[in-house]
């Protein structure tokens, strides 16, 4: 049901064509509308049918020359080949088919987690609701920072404007209200009507749903859902890039080893061209782009658990670099569970007892809080309800703390509401118009030195420093001031000095356990944490100390923070860690301010003004409860649970994430360099093969869907948070890496060559030395698995001895399908493998572990020198 014409009708016949009221559906009405229209959810853009999914892995220049070299091998009947060849294309094909598909099963689970809600009236009461779960006829409440649910006629609306980009390409807000307008209006000019999918900048609404899902004008041009993230990063984009330049690279090189072999070498075409192949398929990483996108999807799932959603891929890799981290207080570092603790008004000073949101609560010395309380109860949005015995709240915990208070204060009077005008952290208060047994009164909540300046007859520095005294205890201190009213609207401008002054309360706000926790942890991985406040000085002060920031006592305020041009800023900003009385606006500055001390920053937002910062900074983190659509929208990452300590967390599995990224990158480069080095060599010497070509696709083979997994599926390294933060541009090829590819590759030769040589001076027949050389190879990237585990550390060590299942599980496989090929008749005769006596088995193992004691004690000392 869509009600096409809401916009040129009144709203009040727009509610009867909908048979809908002021207040909402009722639960049953709404539910028997959801089964009739469907959810509110527009159709899922068609993802690629598995067939295709898996022909697409075949679409890469490497597998084309792999399957180029079967048919050439299958043209000289070189069977085994070609079958081994054949198998080494299909297992890729297979595992990148299943990896990747659950990789986009792990991003469709977390698009999921996002899933929009939204505040509606059903039964009379303002409740939360999956956005797919509205339907046409539900009123629906917007502030701003919200994201516009369906498509709505809008029925109130107070200072509301929209940003409607995503269906007119209009950037600048719109006004909107409740007027009709004509029926031939474009849809920008629609101003009665809010279309789903847009923002609301600014302002308060009350909207009909007159349509929902596919009905909506962005459902009607199949918009939005399209767009789907693509499972990349800069470094795996990189690494893509390097790996098809490398593909070209070593084709070259196979051509020209060809033409040396046989002009200069003259061996027999089919031999050499065989080895050839060898020599590509070896050094070609052809499971590394897999390989690394298999990490993200892990890491990807990995922060999901510990509750910060990746809505960016690249974001994985910023939050694991950054150096400083912006965070809001309340409810981030606090937990936002507010109770009223002390009020003053000019009477005196009064405790106020109780815990949660319960409105029971002794106050002493008893007295008569009543106006304080009625202000505080019509000055509000919130609302409480018992839920399971307990008191909750729906809406801003402050406000729930508020009505708690009320309730002690024994205040409970209903009164309608006539005007308002929303908080807004710029103008730092609230003020409502209402109409009750007490009269047409506008009260009004706020920053005190905000609200104090409205009130007329007032003590001014008095009140400031009974403000300040409570706000040094580390309470949030809000000023309640109020006015009797003629008429039925707040004239902003006549609030200034028409108030009276009601009293002062103290909210206390404690700091969560596990963000002290986290701040320390952070302190030690050498990542700044920065405070940034809507709050008072006193208040942020009081917290930073108890929750460990440095310097807490060194407070800038929005007002120093103005006083300062950038360069000054620039300064001042290293050594500060509290900043209070803030504006969103402060947040764009700070960052940029940080970014050019070449800092990675990652800041945090919730409301729609943060949205410019969330951008701009290297990690933007958007809060999953508290923040709105419009901070989701602009951040790289969300909080679940709004709490600091996921920020920590998240860190921690980025620099997991960036590890093994290193770590499947250092194992493969060697490995690929030394396999085909090997090769090479004796062509260009005119050695016999140490491994035959179908012995080193054979091992291409077993070892890219074994060892080389299992480095993505790494748990994070001891260590890893006590580490200082990785530079800003860290290179991925770096000359560590390159150094280390030179190391491994040289030593893989000398061992291969070594076994090798030593088995045919022994008078062994030729198949038996390649047949150890071969399992040399192998036994040398086993050890080199265990020593790239530890980059970062010893790998001498019970734990990392211990490895994990994922590392056993491979190597388990990887012996056992070594025994099949060096034992079993069957296989032997298709790798043209022999059985190894126990002693060379045993030198086998030896000269793996010699290779290890060697790369191990080379770390040891790089390590030694570093530190
Ligand atoms: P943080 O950045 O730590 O989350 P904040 O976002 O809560 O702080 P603001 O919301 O900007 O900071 O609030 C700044 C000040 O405005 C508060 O200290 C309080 O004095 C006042 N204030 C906050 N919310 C309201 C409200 N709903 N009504 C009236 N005043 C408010």
């Amino acid at each position: 049901m869509t009600l096409i014409h809401a916009h040129t009708i009144p709203a009040a016949q727009c509610l009867a064509a909908l048979d809908a009221t002021h207040d909402g559906l009722t639960t049953a009405e709404a539910n028997d509308r959801l089964t009739k229209f469907g959810p509110n959810r527009l159709p899922e853009a068609r993802g690629r049918g598995p067939l295709l999914r898996f022909l697409l892995q075949f679409h890469n220049v490497l597998i084309y020359v792999l399957l180029g070299a079967a048919v050439v091998t299958g043209v000289l009947q070189h069977w085994i080949d070609t079958g081994v060849i054949l198998a080494v294309v299909l297992a890729n094909a297979v595992i990148g088919f299943v990896q990747e598909g659950k990789a986009e099963a792990a991003m469709a689970a977390i698009r999921n987690m996002l899933a929009p809600k939204a505040a509606a009236l059903r039964d009379g009461n303002r409740v939360t609701v999956d956005g797919a779960d509205l339907v046409p006829g539900d009123i629906v409440l917007l502030e701003a920072g919200d994201k516009v649910p369906a498509d709505l006629r809008v029925i109130e609306a107070r200072g509301l404007a929209v940003q409607e980009a995503i269906l007119t390409g209009e950037s600048v807000p719109v006004e909107k209200g409740t007027t009709p307008v004509a029926a031939d209006a474009a849809l920008g000019d629609r101003r009665s009507m809010l279309w789903s999918g847009t923002l609301v900048t600014q302002g308060t609404a009350r909207g009909l749903v007159v349509a929902t899902g596919a009905g909506t004008e962005i459902g009607r041009i199949g918009g939005l859902l399209a767009d789907v993230e693509q499972l990349t990063t800069p470094l795996v984009a990189q690494m893509d890039h390097f790996a098809r330049w490398l593909s070209f690279l070593i084709l070259l090189c196979a051509a020209l080893l060809l033409a040396y072999g046989y002009f200069v070498g003259h061996l027999p075409f089919a031999d050499l061209f065989m080895a050839v192949v060898g020599v590509a398929v070896a050094a070609i990483p052809e499971g590394l782009p897999a390989v690394m996108t298999i990490s993200l999807a892990i890491g990807v799932q990995a922060m999901a658990r510990r509750n910060a959603i990746i809505r960016r891929l690249p974001a994985i890799e910023a939050i694991g670099s950054v150096s400083v981290i912006c965070t809001d207080k309340t409810g981030t570092l606090t937990r936002n569970e507010m109770v009223l603790a002390a009020a003053v008004t000019p009477e005196g000073s009064f405790a106020i007892a109780g815990e949660g949101y319960a409105p029971e609560g002794a106050i002493t010395p008893a007295g008569d809080l009543g106006q304080l309380a009625l202000a505080a109860a019509l000055c509000n949005d919130a609302r409480l309800h018992r839920k399971d015995g307990a008191w909750a709240v729906e809406g801003d915990p402050m406000e729930g703390a508020l009505l708690a208070f009320a309730g002690k204060a024994g205040v409970d009077q209903a009164a309608r509401r006539l005007d308002a005008i929303p908080f807004d952290s710029r103008h730092r208060f609230m003020a409502v118009l209402t109409e009750g047994a007490a009269g047409r009164l506008t009260h009004v909540k706020g920053a005190p030195e905000r609200v104090l300046r409205m009130c007329a007859g007032l003590d001014l520095d008095h009140w400031q420093t009974r403000s300040e005294s409570l706000a040094g205890k580390g309470l949030r201190v809000l000023a309640l001031a109020q006015r009797a009213e003629a008429g039925d609207s707040i004239d902003p401008a006549s609030l200034e000095g028409g108030l009276t002054f009601l009293g002062l309360v103290g909210l206390i706000d404690p700091p969560r356990p596990e963000a002290i926790a986290a701040v320390a942890e952070c302190r030690a991985a050498g990542i700044r944490v920065k405070m940034i406040t809507g709050d008072h000085a006193g208040t942020a002060a009081a917290i930073a100390r108890q929750i460990g920031l440095e310097n807490p006592d060194r407070v800038l305020t929005g007002r120093d923070l103005d006083r300062l041009d950038d360069a000054q800023l620039a300064l001042e900003v290293a050594g500060t860690s509290v900043f209070a009385r803030t504006s969103p606006e402060h947040k764009l500055r700070l960052v940029t301010a940080l970014q050019s001390h070449g800092l990675s920053v990652a800041m945090t937002g919730d409301g729609v003004n943060d949205a410019p910062a969330l951008k701009r900074a290297d990690a933007g983190i958007a809060m999953g409860q508290k923040g709105s659509e419009a901070a989701k929208e602009a951040a790289d990452l969300i909080l679940a649970d709004d709490n600091f300590a996921s920020i920590a967390a998240a860190v921690r599995e980025g620099r997991t994430v960036w590890d093994n990224l290193q770590k499947v990158i250092s194992w493969t480069l060697p490995t690929n360099a030394g396999e085909s080095i090997v090769i090479v060599l004796a062509l260009i010497l005119g050695l016999a093969l140490p491994i035959t070509a179908v012995q080193i696709l054979w091992i291409n083979l077993i070892t890219a869907i074994t060892l080389g997994l299992a480095l993505a599926f790494e748990p994070t390294e001891t260590g890893t948070m006590a580490r200082p933060p990785r530079p800003r541009q860290a290179p991925v090829l770096s000359g560590g890496l390159v150094w280390h590819v030179i190391l491994v590759a040289t030593l893989f030769l000398a061992a291969v060559f070594g076994v090798f040589t030593y088995a045919m001076d022994k008078g062994y027949p030729l198949a038996l030395a390649q047949t150890m050389a071969m399992n040399t190879l192998v036994v040398l990237e086993i050890f080199h698995l265990f020593f790239i585990r530890n980059i970062h550390s010893t790998s001498l060590t019970w734990a990392a001895v211990r490895g994990t299942k994922v590392v056993w599980a491979v190597v388990i496989v990887v012996t056992a399908a070594q025994f099949a090929v060096t034992y079993i008749p069957v296989l032997q005769s298709v790798l043209g493998t022999e059985a190894v006596s126990l002693f060379d088995g045993l030198l086998i193992l030896g000269t793996g572990a010699a290779f290890f004691a060697i790369i191990e004690i080379e770390k040891q000392i790089r390590l030694g020198l570093k530190s």
